[in-house]
């Protein structure tokens, strides 16, 4: 059923810390990148308006303020969450492997058709890439998430993640 009236989304991001949540956030909300993005940031959530097949959309997107760093992100953050992003570092092979442990935690805490995408960020720094592609998006497959490679710096995958999302949870409603 589409109305006139704005759809509410509530998105949360999960990942290690350092992965780009916060960059990615803030290049998609805001348009800027900062080398220089701390953990202290007080986001709790940044609200975007887009159409996504002539639907308007309030994209609520909840950040951590850094408690991820001790897998403490608590049941309101997870509460009535349409969708998550799974963020890891391509540089980082460990932060690609704790995917799982998010997406076990999203088992635990999240509504059982919540919408998943995986986003391996930094793209920029290719060179130093350090997961395989190849495995990554046959992971993201066996939990039916998308896969998409990002670059907060270069401002590159962004929008296609975040308006896939959208348009996935739209499907399910
Ligand atoms: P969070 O802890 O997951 O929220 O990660 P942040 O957004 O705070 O980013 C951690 C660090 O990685 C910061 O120094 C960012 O400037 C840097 N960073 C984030 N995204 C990118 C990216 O796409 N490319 C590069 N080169 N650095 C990035
Ligand atoms: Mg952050």
């Amino acid at each position: 059923m589409r109305s006139g009236a704005p759809v509410q989304i509530k998105l949360v991001l999960l990942g290690d810390g350092r992965v780009g949540k916060t960059s990615l956030t803030l290049r998609y909300v805001n348009n800027v990148f900062s080398e220089k993005q701390t953990a202290t940031i007080q986001a709790s959530y940044l609200t975007k308006r887009v159409t996504v097949e002539g639907q308007v959309v309030n994209l609520c997107i909840w950040d951590t303020a850094g408690q991820e760093r001790f897998h403490a992100l608590g049941p309101i953050y997870y509460r009535d969450a349409d969708a998550a992003l799974l963020v890891y570092d391509l540089l980082d092979k460990d932060s690609f492997d704790r995917v799982q442990s998010w997406v076990r935690e999203l088992k635990k805490m999240a509504s059982k058709n919540i919408v998943l995408a995986i986003a391996g960020n930094k793209s920029d720094m290719d060179k130093l890439r350090q997961v395989n592609m190849q495995e990554s998006e046959a992971y993201a497959e066996t939990i039916g998430a998308t896969h998409f490679v990002t670059s907060a710096k270069l401002n590159t995958g962004i929008e296609e993640a975040f308006l896939d999302i959208a348009r996935r949870v739209l499907q399910q409603r």
